[in-house]
Formats: C-alpha cells, sequence, structure tokens
C-alpha cells in the first residue's frame, strides 16, 4: 500500500520562492567589484532571478543545457543559481584557480552554452574564448557602465540582459531528480571530474546543514559566506540559508583578514565556514590589531584537518567554538560535522578538546563505514584505521558523462579516498588520505603531475612530491629529485622548468637532491616512507 501524501517535487525554485513569501524582508549584502556594498532582500533576489530566468531562453538556453560561472560570491551568482536551475538548465560553477588547461577542458567536456563572468575573470575569459567554441554567449556580471572594452565574442552585459524583461514568470514544476548543478573536482590522475547535482540531492543536504548540531541556521541568522560559490556551492550556505530566512552576506573577491573582519563586525555575522588558510588570514589580522569579535560565536572549519592550536586560539583568545566538519565535492560536499551529545558533558576539558578534533558525526542521511584492503568492514572503535566509504542521498552514484567508469565498490557504497576511525558515537577522525594530493589553502595540487613534469627535464632520473606542513596554506610541495649520473642540475633551473606548465601556486616551494627514492615491494614510490624521513623537513617559505 502506497502513503497517500502529495508528491511535491523538491525544486530549488521553492527554495527562494519560499524566502521571498515569508523572509521578504531578508537582507542579502555584497561586496562588489565596482566598489560599494550592495544591500537587497530576498524579495529583490527573487524578482531578478525570474528575470533572468526569462532572459535565458531568449539567449538560447534550453532545460539541461550547463550555463557556466566564472564568479565570485556576491548577490548576481546568487541569482544565477535560480535562475538557471529553477528554469531546468544546469548551473556550471568553475574554478577559476584552476590552471587554465583544465578550464579549458572543463568548460568543452561540460558543452557550456554560456559563461557568466566577474570584471575580475575578463582577462582569463579572452583566453578560453577561443578555445571554447561551443559557448555562444559571454555574459559580464556588471551594469553598463562598467561593461568592459572587450572584443570577447557575443559578449553581452547582465544588467542589460535583466532590464530587458518583466518578472511575470513561474517556476516550472518537474522531476526532483533533473540535474541542477555541476561541480568539476581536480582529480589526482587524468582529467578533473564533473560531479552532477540534482534538485533532490541539493535540498536535501541543504535541510541536513541547517540543523542545530550542523549549522544551526534559524531566521535571525546572519550568514557570511566565506567558502567560495565557486568551490562545491559555498558548502550549501546559498541554499540552506533562504530555506530558513538567515540574512546572507557574500564577500566578494576580498578574502583578505581585513575585509572579512569589517563584515563580519559590520553585518553583526553570527555563522561561517571556512577553511583552515582564510582563518589564519583573519586570525593574523586580528592578533596584530588587537581585535576581537562582537558577534560570532561558532563556526565550522573543513576542507582541510583544521589544526589542533588554530582550534585552540579560536576557542580561547577568541570565544569561537570551532565545529570541525568534513565531506567532498562528491558529498554535495557536507558529510559530518563535529558537535559534542549530552553524554559528552562530564568529560575534562582536554578530553572535549580531543574530541572536537575529530571530523565529526554523520549528518543525518550519510551513512559512513571504514574498511580494510579487503572491503570487510572494521569495528566502529575509534582506533581501526580503513578507507571511510559513504552513502546517501546528496552522495555521487556516477561522475558526468561517466569519467573514470563506476566508481563504486561492489557493495554499492563510495569510497572516499581518505583514511581514518570511526568510534562508538560515531565519529569520524580522518589519519591520512590514500591519494596524496597536496591540500594548499583548500585547494588541490597534484603530485602525481608535479613528478610526471619533473621526470620530463632531461637531468632528471627519478622525482617525488609531497605535501609539507606550512603554517599559512596547510601544505606545499616539496620537489624530491635524484639526478641522472653527472647531470648537472640547481634548484632555480628546476623551478624554471615548471614554468608554463603549471599555475603559478603549484610550484614546488623547495627541492631537495637525493641519492636515491624508497619504493615499495612493487617497485612504486613509497610516499609514506618519504613522509616520514621528510617530517621535520622546514621549506624556505615558512
Ligand atoms: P574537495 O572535494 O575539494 O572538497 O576535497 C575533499 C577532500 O578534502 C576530502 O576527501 C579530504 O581528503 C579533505 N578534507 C575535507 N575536509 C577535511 C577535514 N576536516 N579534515 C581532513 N581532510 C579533509
Amino acid at each position: 500500500m502506497q502513503g497517500l501524501m502529495m508528491n511535491t517535487p523538491l525544486m530549488i525554485s521553492s527554495l527562494i520562492r519560499h524566502a521571498d513569501r515569508c523572509h521578504g524582508d531578508s537582507e542579502i549584502v555584497s561586496r562588489t567589484l565596482e566598489g560599494p556594498i550592495h544591500r537587497y532582500t530576498y524579495r529583490d533576489a527573487h524578482l531578478r532571478a525570474r528575470r533572468l530566468a526569462r532572459a535565458l531562453p531568449r539567449l538560447g538556453v534550453e532545460p539541461e543545457d550547463r550555463v557556466a560561472t566564472l564568479a565570485w560570491n556576491g548577490y548576481r551568482h546568487f541569482e544565477l543559481y535560480y535562475a538557471v536551475s529553477g528554469s531546468g538548465a544546469i548551473i556550471h560553477t568553475i574554478n577559476p584557480r584552476l590552471f587554465h588547461d583544465q578550464l579549458v577542458y572543463i568548460v568543452n567536456d561540460a558543452e557550456d552554452r554560456m559563461v557568466f563572468f566577474d570584471l575580475t575573470f575578463t582577462p582569463l575569459v579572452e583566453k578560453l574564448a577561443p578555445l571554447c567554441p561551443g559557448v555562444k554567449h559571454w555574459v559580464a556580471l556588471t551594469d553598463r557602465a562598467h561593461l568592459p572594452q572587450s572584443a570577447l565574442p557575443g559578449l553581452s552585459c547582465y544588467e542589460d540582459l535583466l532590464a530587458a524583461e518583466s518578472d511575470d514568470f513561474e517556476w516550472p514544476e518537474f522531476d526532483e531528480n533533473t540535474a541542477s548543478g555541476l561541480c568539476y573536482t581536480s582529480g589526482t590522475t587524468g582529467h578533473p571530474k564533473g560531479v552532477l547535482f540534482s534538485h533532490r540531492s541539493t535540498i536535501l543536504h541543504a535541510f541536513a546543514i541547517a540543523l542545530p548540531d550542523a549549522k544551526n541556521l534559524r531566521a535571525t541568522s546572519s550568514v557570511l559566506a566565506i567558502v567560495p560559490m565557486f568551490h562545491v556551492n559555498a558548502w550549501g550556505i546559498p541554499y540552506s540559508a533562504p530555506m530558513v530566512g538567515a540574512k546572507l552576506v557574500f564577500p566578494g573577491a576580498a578574502l583578505d583578514g581585513a575585509s572579512l573582519y569589517e563584515l563580519l563586525e559590520s553585518e553583526a555575522v553570527d555563522s561561517t565556514s571556512a577553511v583552515p588558510t582564510v582563518w589564519m588570514n583573519l586570525l593574523n589580522y586580528m592578533t596584530q590589531n588587537k581585535l576581537r569579535f562582537s558577534t560570532l560565536k561558532s563556526s565550522t572549519i573543513g576542507g582541510a584537518a583544521c589544526p589542533p592550536a588554530m582550534m585552540k586560539t579560536l576557542s580561547e583568545q577568541f570565544g569561537v567554538r570551532v565545529h570541525h566538519g568534513w565531506g567532498m565535492t562528491e558529498m554535495s560536499p557536507v558529510g559530518t560535522v563535529n558537535a559534542p551529545k549530552g553524554c559528552h558533558q562530564g568529560l575534562s576539558e582536554e578530553a572535549k578538546f580531543q574530541l572536537a578534533l575529530k571530523q565529526g558525526r554523520p549528518l543525518y542521511g550519510v551513512e559512513m563505514k571504514v574498511v580494510d584492503g579487503q572491503g570487510t568492514e572494521l569495528p566502529r572503535d575509534g582506533k581501526s584505521a580503513g578507507e571511510v566509504l559513504v552513502r546517501g542521498p546528496w552522495v555521487l552514484r556516477r561522475y558526468y558523462k561517466d569519467a573514470g567508469g563506476n566508481p563504486l565498490a561492489t557493495d554499492g557504497w563510495l569510497p572516499t579516498g581518505d583514511v581514518g576511525t570511526i568510534d562508538k558515537d560515531g565519529y569520524l577522525q580522518i589519519t591520512d588520505r590514500s591519494k596524496d594530493v597536496i591540500k594548499s589553502g583548500g585547494e588541490w595540487i597534484s603530485s602525481i603531475e608535479l613528478e610526471n613534469i619533473a621526470v620530463g627535464h632531461p637531468s632528471v632520473a627519478e622525482a617525488a612530491v609531497i605535501g609539507i606542513r606550512h603554517p599559512k596554506w596547510d601544505e606545499r610541495p616539496l620537489l624530491i629529485v635524484v639526478k641522472r649520473s653527472d647531470a648537472d642540475l640547481s634548484k632555480d633551473e628546476m623551478l624554471k622548468f615548471y614554468e608554463g606548465k603549471v599555475a603559478k601556486w603549484w610550484l614546488p616551494d623547495d627541492v631537495v637532491f637525493v641519492d636515491e627514492l624508497p619504493h615499495t615491494a612493487t617497485g612504486k614510490l613509497s610516499k609514506l616512507t618519504l613522509r616520514e624521513q621528510f617530517k621535520d623537513y622546514r621549506l624556505p617559505t615558512c
């Protein structure tokens, strides 16, 4: 017997319509590239999103078409989130920090029809345009007065598009499993792979992260979305905030300590999320200037492990409680968030701190287990470490265009590539990652790609790249090289060899020459041994 309740589909457009009806006066505040702070309400955002939804088909966008953005966090990007997905097309948020060749690959692989870009990225899109013939329109996210002088084919102005439309538009209803958004992971080997979210997965994820033990969002909250909207949808905040009617604050391109602090204070922010690197800059700025928060009492930190010292400083000096979170693009992205349970109240301060360092408990909806090399589930004892596998309604089943084949284990769970433990209360602790990517400032650097380039140098016999801890960037790459016998190669010469082959921030921070590299029994480089050997290595950039 079937239940007899309505089958109303979970539509992304319903979030903004709800925010308009029930929280129409709640503010959205954005730092803009043009200069002044922009302020308006959910009602205004909904009106403009409907105008944009009318403009899209006039530019040839049909349901399921990919519409890309190269943009910072701001109100126009927010309108695109709703207009594109709401009208049945797919918003493809591109990470502008990727290397040029990867950007070209991504735009072509996604088959983007249009790209909306912030003024910062005008020189970038001018370079991309000739290599992306499928893109028919490049739209600058600005008004006519600020439209760049550019020979981009099909260049239009965002505000002109909106001005030409009325807001007489009803959001269509369709299958909630329809694709809504596309975001590429920067893969460790080969090309980046696309993760395709649906309306249903996005809404369920938004519900889950709004809960009290996750982001604790409410109509009275003021939320600063620091995590970029091009990095897994700013961890879902642009969907959760309208769901509860919270005030939403966007920092634009200004992610430095001074600018973030100013916004946190002027907008009375009481909720935010960021990677450890951003926090590091903010804390340095605040310490140097002897500043304190007036309203911020807690923050989610994730994307990379939150260093214990940072968690201590935040709590003891700045009165901010850290909720450590973990996830990945393939999980929309949030899987776990750390919050204590009633039974932890009696713990000593030190035991509470050790618990808070863990990556947290799974949100309802995400199931998690750790397995050994044979795929056998390990005990939930907080000690047995194995690969972390997940499943749930906002976890990836297949990559876009089936890139990389079937990513799932035989039992249908998704292997995350992370290694960790789960304790009896369900708290996950990440102990390592099975991939050897280097996490720099919340972004990925592929060690394999850097190694491949190094061994392309005629004087290099073998090379390995490992991440070395860095106080500002979390990790930076160290290149370890075995020279060919009698070859003459200096550090500067080696680094120069990377020029034009990778983005500047991918460049190894240092080069070490050794006689030989350690190998495993099967002849592979033993990164584990290398990491052990170089665990106390100090980079010149530290
Ligand atoms: P991304 O897909 O770029 O969001 O990166 C996901 C990866 O970041 C995960 O697979 C982890 O390796 C890493 N990660 C995310 N959050 C944490 C955390 N709190 N602690 C340690 N690693 C993390």
